[in-house]
């Protein structure tokens, strides 16, 4: 089933306890169709960048099967920046810059071939952009899923809520759905948030797992626990990929098979922390993806 993901492209300058980088490819919508590329052979992207983005970059995507199409070039703009710095635990990260640039005005035009898109994926970006490329889609997708941040919290909470409103899953942080919630319970929560909209809800633990809620049921799959984390940059939007890549090759959106996914985002995400930016979920083989999968049932696999 063919996949349409719409989010940032960018410039990212990142510093962790382990080193600095100066300006590397990330954002949302990269990190996202990089990781679905491994699922699914029909995977759209819709963006912009200015001139100054690396054609190696576009190359790279087009070598994953990734459909450029929709991704708009302005020779004459900037791409967009942004710069983080991660804490000494490396699940908090303090954000240092944000240059919407070319993002700013993004005006997305959603190709004809684009059109017939069964998932969806809308990254993280302001959500009254989200909510346009909804709007811009002739039939409504068979499933919508949400990826969002505090920022929009504080600052366009209406449109998040119209936005969220209209999702089959939402993506957020425990921080994040605390924040949405007013509750400190995740159970509860969840539930609040879920009667927003979404029947699925998916909330991330960083290095302590991530748990799948829809109506009364829960379950938990957790991060693997790897002797180095380099970068923590782009997990949340690899385990997004990996999670809707896996439902839109099996075109299976039930809660059993949403376990398995949430199994693969899992282990998606594992291997992106692993090196800085977007550098270790290019060039992957379905054999180490194969083994990393079976690492998480040997972690979480027990009998009573
Ligand atoms: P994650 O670590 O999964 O939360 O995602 C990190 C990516 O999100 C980076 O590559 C950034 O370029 C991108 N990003 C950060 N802030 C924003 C924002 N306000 N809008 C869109 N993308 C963003």
């Amino acid at each position: 089933m063919s996949l349409l993901t719409v989010g940032s492209v960018a410039f990212d300058a990142i510093e962790t306890p382990f080193g600095k980088t100066d300006k590397i490819v990330g954002g949302a919508a990269t990190y996202i169709t990089l990781t679905a590329s491994y699922f699914t052979k029909k995977n759209n992207i819709i963006g912009v960048v200015g001139g100054d983005f690396p054609k190696e970059m576009i190359d790279t995507l087009e070598k994953h099967g990734v459909n450029t199409e929709g991704l708009e070039i302005k020779p004459e703009g900037k791409t967009f920046f942004w710069s983080g710095k991660y804490h000494n635990d490396m699940n908090t990260r303090d954000t240092l810059d944000t240059q919407l640039n070319v993002f700013g005005d993004f005006d997305p035009t959603i190709p004809a071939s684009y059109q017939d898109c069964e998932y969806l994926m809308l990254g993280n970006m302001v959500p009254a952009l989200q909510m346009t490329v909804l709007n811009r889609l002739h039939s409504r997708p068979k499933f919508v899923m949400l990826d969002t941040m505090n920022l929009w919290m504080n600052i366009a909470l209406d449109d998040l809520k119209a936005v969220i409103a209209k999702a089959d899953c939402l993506t957020i942080n425990d921080e994040e759905a605390r924040i949405l919630s007013g509750d400190y319970s995740l159970r509860r929560a969840a539930k609040t948030i879920m009667a927003m909209g979404p029947k699925t809800l998916i909330i991330k633990k960083g290095e302590h797992g991530a748990l799948l809620f829809q109506g009364d049921q829960v379950f938990f799959c957790p991060a693997l626990p790897l002797e180095d984390v380099f970068d923590p940059t782009g997990a949340g939007d690899t385990f997004a990929g990996g999670f809707i890549g896996y439902l839109a090759s099996t075109d299976d959106i039930s809660f059993d098979n949403m376990k398995r996914a949430i199994v693969y985002g899992s282990a998606m995400a594992s291997f992106c922390v692993e090196k800085f930016g977007s550098e270790r979920i290019v060039g992957l083989t379905q054999e180490e993806i194969t083994t990393r999968v079976q690492e998480f049932v040997q972690l979480a696999h027990f009998q009573i």
